[in-house]
């Protein structure tokens, strides 16, 4: 394994304070429907909205005293730049985030409330990506990847360890996935203490990068499309060092959804359980409601974030259409 168990162990001392323990809620819903006790990690609720603040945080923390002087740099438009930003700007480093000119203005404001600089450069992901390349080699800000490194597996491994010690005998865990940092770092957890619990990961159909590269034995690249679930679309990286192996070594089972079986898990979570999630943060929702996992013991939904636009949201849960992306 690229990260030891003690990593996450660390990383949970790291956060203490600085970022959310999210509760773990009850699906009355999903608990009668399915015969198990089914519960909801909240982590949706998180600071900033999702769980990516807790491998920025940890990461940012791990630096040495000359690298946080320079500072950090990154390339997101969603959860891994607000991360990012937050855990940069609450240890006092300066954070520089680079995005192309095609990122819609409320999320260049978003990352900008929180306090970083934002760069807007280009009109593709890669030019955006070669402005964080300049950054690095002139600069010298160190640049924090969203999902391929330890110390940012490390710290999304921290909500494994909360999930056993808030329902010990845990027996199947749904966790959405993309690049793999949250499901690598939190079955690392699960498993160091419940070696049988079966961990799930869920994608979407369109695009789905981690599953397409376990398939082909190999990192892949996969094709974005636009999808209800945002948040997990982009490559695993053809140069992938750790969730690769950490996913085909730790994860038990995975699952993809269709746009309307995502959208049903958004329906579901506002309407059955009083929440707001975006796409990506209720698959794991949607993967039991399509009966695509069948849980046999105390069953864990992992809600992992819910920066969704409102307006989006609205039109989903208003009507049993589901919007058409792209
Ligand atoms: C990033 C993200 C994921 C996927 O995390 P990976 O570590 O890339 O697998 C899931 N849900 C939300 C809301 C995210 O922002």
């Amino acid at each position: 394994m690229p990260i030891e168990p003690g990593a996450i162990l660390a990383a949970r001392d790291r956060l203490r304070g600085r970022v959310r323990r999210t509760p773990l809620g009850e699906s009355r819903s999903l608990t009668d429907r399915l015969g198990v006790p089914v519960r909801l990690k909240l982590e949706h609720h998180q600071v900033t909205g999702s769980f990516k603040v807790r491998g920025a945080t940890n990461a940012v923390l791990a630096l040495t005293d000359p690298q946080k002087a320079r500072g950090i740099v990154g390339v997101s438009t969603g959860n891994h730049g607000r991360g990012l930003a937050y855990a940069a700007q609450a240890a006092g480093v300066r954070c520089v985030i680079c995005m192309s000119s095609l990122v819609p203005q409320n999320k260049i404001d978003g990352i900008r409330a929180l306090g970083a600089e934002v760069r807007i450069v280009g009109d593709s992901q890669d030019e955006a990506q070669e402005e964080v390349d300049r950054l690095v080699a002139d600069d010298g800000l160190t640049m924090l990847p969203p999902f391929d490194q330890p110390d940012i597996i490390a710290g999304q491994g921290t909500v494994g360890l909360e999930l056993v010690e808030d329902l010990p005998d845990l027996e199947t865990v749904l966790v959405p996935l993309s690049g793999g940092g949250l499901i690598a770092g939190v079955a690392l957890a699960v498993k160091t203490a419940r070696p049988d619990a079966r961990i799930v990961g869920v994608s979407m159909e369109r695009g789905a990068a981690m599953i397409e590269s376990l398939r082909a034995g190999r990192p892949v690249f996969v094709q974005e499309v636009a999808t209800l679930a945002d948040s997990l679309g982009g490559g695993i990286g053809l140069d992938n060092r750790h969730t690769f192996a950490m996913v085909r070594d730790l994860v038990d089972e995975t699952v993809t959804l269709t746009e309307d079986e995502i959208a049903d898990g958004i329906r579901h979570a506002y309407w059955q359980d009083i929440e707001i999630v975006e796409g990506s943060g209720a698959v794991g929702l949607g993967a039991l409601l399509a009966d695509k996992v069948r849980p046999t013991g105390p069953t864990i939904v992992l809600l992992s974030g819910r920066n969704i636009d409102m307006t989006l949201h609205h039109r989903v849960v208003s009507s049993n259409m589901t919007p058409q992306l792209g």
